[in-house]
């Protein structure tokens, strides 16, 4: 199930699951699939792509976002069926997925404050649990969080650093950690390879390629 999880580069990914999925679409190809489900963490510019958004929404996609990156989006007027604004702690069950949104921010910096309610997601498709942390440091809302795959920010400087996000994953427990957040604007490979060596027979880490 994993393989249908495909790194977009930074914190973008498409879950090609009985639905089309996209968490923070960024930068994307130019005949990337259309989407069922659109997850927009928050509002800056490498999340909230209006360009990438608008290229892969339909009239029939759902675009699920923070009460910024709502406005944000009404104000663009993206074709789409709806755009929903969730804080941490709302769930929302659809038809074969579920969509919980979680707590995101930063505690030694300033670029995330955890009063404006940026997002991360837990998704459930196909039996498949996954969770895209947004950008975020290692908070208190990830112990106890459950989930199989976690996507974590490893570049430092807005998000955590690669030690912190191998911490995250050790209270976390999932199944396979997946490194993101790197390799564009801030981090570099490096940062996922540290993470991955300090999980080394603990938690899995499997550092995807980027695709196009
Ligand atoms: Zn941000």
């Amino acid at each position: 199930m994993i393989e249908r999880l495909h790194w977009l580069g930074h914190s973008s990914f498409r879950w090609q699951g009985s639905k089309t999925v996209y968490f923070d679409p960024w930068k994307l190809s130019k005949n990337a699939d259309k989407s069922d489900i659109i997850c927009v963490s928050h509002e800056h510019y490498d999340h909230l792509s209006k360009s990438d958004i608008a290229a892969v929404s339909t009239l029939d996609t759902v675009i699920f976002t923070s009460e910024e990156g709502r406005k944000q989006l009404s104000s663009l007027k993206i074709e789409c069926k709806e755009v929903r604004a969730m804080v941490p702690g709302d769930t929302v069950d659809l038809p074969g997925i579920k969509i919980e949104a979680v707590a995101s921010y930063n505690v030694n910096k300033g670029f995330h404050p955890k009063h404006t309610k940026k997002l991360g997601f837990v998704v459930t498709m196909d039996g498949l649990s996954v969770y895209h942390a947004g950008d975020t440091d290692r908070i208190p809302e990830m112990d106890g969080l459950k989930c199989d795959v976690a996507l974590l920010p490893v570049s430092g400087t807005y998000v955590m650093t690669a030690d912190e996000a191998a911490e995250a994953a050790l209270s976390i427990r999932p199944k396979v950690a997946i490194p993101m957040h790197y390799g564009d604007i801030v981090g570099a490979a490096s940062d996922a390879k540290r993470f991955e060596s300090e999980l080394k027979g603990k938690v899995e880490v499997k550092i995807l390629r980027k695709e196009e």
